[in-house]
């Protein structure tokens, strides 16, 4: 090995998961964080639960729960809506023609 252009090796550094797991592994950092593991990570586990960091689930539902919203207002007054979608579908028509 060429001399002065490697970093320390920690041949049993200490890698602390989120889900409370701790391992060893061979690494150039003498501790190392991670999110998820081959404990906790659904592939491994089996079990369908979603790893969520950045709240994006979240926010996925808002807009289904906002939709919802849209949908039972747009129920309450149909006929406007009808008239909408048929008048557009006449100016599509004659555009592919
Ligand atoms: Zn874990």
């Amino acid at each position: 090995m060429k001399k002065d252009i490697h970093p320390k090796y920690y041949p049993n550094a200490i890698v602390r998961c989120s889900c409370g797991n701790t391992f060893t592994v061979g690494s150039t950092k003498e501790e190392i964080h991670t999110d998820v593991c081959s404990a906790c990570h659904p592939f491994f586990t089996g079990e369908q639960r979603i790893v969520d960091t950045a709240g994006q689930v979240e926010r996925f539902l808002r807009r289904l729960e906002r939709r919802d919203e849209l949908v039972a207002e747009s129920a309450s007054e149909p006929e406007k809506q009808a008239t909408d979608n048929s008048t557009s579908a006449d100016e599509a028509g004659v555009n592919d023609a």
